[in-house]
């Protein structure tokens, strides 16, 4: 046990782990749990839950003028779920 006097700055502290490379280079999504499902009807396209999805798992696709899942790298963290203002994600089992 440290005393406060005695912890160290961020500066004193030598780097740890750096991630040089995106999830989006492995298969990441076999083994999650759940899967986000989208109600097309309540979805209002605020792309919300592209920017919060930790994996990049959602893209806009312009050419359709929508998003979609890419459930080979979706992890079912459900982040996305909570995210969206109208609640169009659900999560369901696998
Ligand atoms: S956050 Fe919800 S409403 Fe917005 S684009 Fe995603 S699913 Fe649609
Ligand atoms: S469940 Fe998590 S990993 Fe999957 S699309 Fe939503 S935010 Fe991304």
């Amino acid at each position: 046990m440290t005393s406060k006097e005695e912890e160290k700055s961020w500066k004193e502290i030598s780097i740890a782990a750096v991630c040089w490379k995106p999830s989006t280079d492995f298969l990441t999504g076999d083994w999650k749990t759940f899967k986000p499902v989208r109600d097309l009807g309540k979805c209002i396209r605020c792309l919300l839950c592209v920017m919060f999805c930790p994996d990049g798992a959602i893209h806009w696709i312009a050419e359709k003028g929508d998003i979609e899942f890419d459930y080979n790298y979706c992890k079912g963290c459900g982040i996305c779920a909570n995210e969206c203002p109208t609640k169009a994600i659900e999560m369901k089992i696998e």
